[in-house]
């Protein structure tokens, strides 16, 4: 039987220790600022921008909020994206996405300076990232990469597999697992026989937006299973194939209307995997703590001549 993976957690170490190092740098006259910039009132993304404010403000970090309305055109939000990158006092700068349609959102993440860049995302970074020297890492795939290492999970010469190639988590972890030494193999919607795939791998990382999708036929024994699925099921019948008669579950969505569920079936899988990651509390407070170590990176980053946030090769 697998175990369960705390990534809340690791989260809270990882925030204990980005308090900690904060404490120090304020010793010294320092003090790390963070601005998010939110366009629009997606309810979702409105929660993202609420919780990475507040986490920043309880780690004694400067923090802002810059919030802009749904009609604003590409040059007004690089206008407030210039202003903030010229700011000394503000060392991370991240615009919540997605933007509405009418936003060139490439020509925005463009425009944000690299070394204040916390998402990880801008082309010079995405090319440290590649070259192996990058940073300031896109956080979610920085976060998996915690849990493998808190967790001394061996990964030089191991095999892995990832399903999904998006830019902000299939396509850099699996170049983070690639310079750890792990033969990677990237799968997507057009991979043929993708268990046979799977099954080879010795750390499966899940990211696809499928809800239970994944199950055991997909997964070598004993296998590391990382699921960054985050999806709302809405659907009582379908909560119920999912999660059997898991009373919390059906709790939750008689409270809200939907419970998250990952792309892994958590039941067929556990008994199967050596380790696993739950939906909620695995991968998704990671992405928070590394924005808030992202920030401090940042910060430091200020502070040195590294150019375009990448780091001395050696
Ligand atoms: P995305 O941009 O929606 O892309 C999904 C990927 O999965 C695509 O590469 C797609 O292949 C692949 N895919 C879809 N159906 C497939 C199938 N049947 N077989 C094989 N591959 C398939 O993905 P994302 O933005 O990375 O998000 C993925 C999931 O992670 C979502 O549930 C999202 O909510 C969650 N997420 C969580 C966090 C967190 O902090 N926990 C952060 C980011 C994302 P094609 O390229 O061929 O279309």
């Amino acid at each position: 039987m697998g175990q369960w993976i705390d990534g809340a957690g690791i989260a809270k170490e990882i925030q204990e220790e980005v308090r900690v190092e904060v404490a120090r740098l304020k010793s010294q006259g320092g003090m790390p600022g963070l601005a998010v910039v939110l366009v629009g009132d997606n309810p979702a993304s409105q929660i993202y921008v609420r919780n990475k404010v507040r986490v920043c403000e309880s780690l004694g970090m400067h923090s802002e909020k810059i919030a802009m309305p749904s009609t604003a055109t590409t040059e007004e939000i690089l206008t407030v994206v210039r202003r903030l990158n010229e700011r000394e006092d503000i060392h991370g700068l991240l615009v919540q996405l997605p933007l509405p349609r009418q936003v060139d959102a490439r020509a925005v993440i463009n425009a944000i300076c690299p070394e204040k860049d916390v998402d990880g995302i801008h082309p010079a970074n995405v090319g440290h990232l590649v070259a192996g020297r990058a940073v300031l890492k896109p956080c979610t795939p920085a976060g998996i990469m915690e849990i493998l290492r808190r967790h001394s999970i061996p990964l030089r010469g191991s095999r892995g597999a990832v399903i999904g190639r998006s830019e902000i988590v299939g396509k850099p972890i699996a170049l983070m697992l690639m310079h750890e030494d792990v033969t990677v193999t990237i799968c997507h919607s057009k991979t043929p026989d993708l268990p046979l795939v799977t099954r080879e791998a010795d750390i499966l990382i899940v990211a696809m937006g499928r809800p239970a999708f994944v199950d055991d036929s997909f997964v070598k024994q004993g296998a590391v299973v990382i699921d960054v699925g985050t999806n709302r099921v809405d659907s009582r019948e379908r909560i119920q194939e999912i999660f059997g008669e898991d009373a919390g579950r059906l709790a939750d969505f008689d409270k809200k209307g939907y419970t998250l569920a990952g792309d892994v079936h958590a039941a067929r899988v556990l008994p199967k995997c050596s380790f696993l990651t739950p939906v909620p509390g695995g991968v998704g407070p990671l992405t928070i703590a590394m924005l808030m170590a992202n920030t401090v990176k940042a910060y430091s980053l200020s502070r040195t001549s590294i150019p375009a946030a990448a780091e001395r090769q050696s």
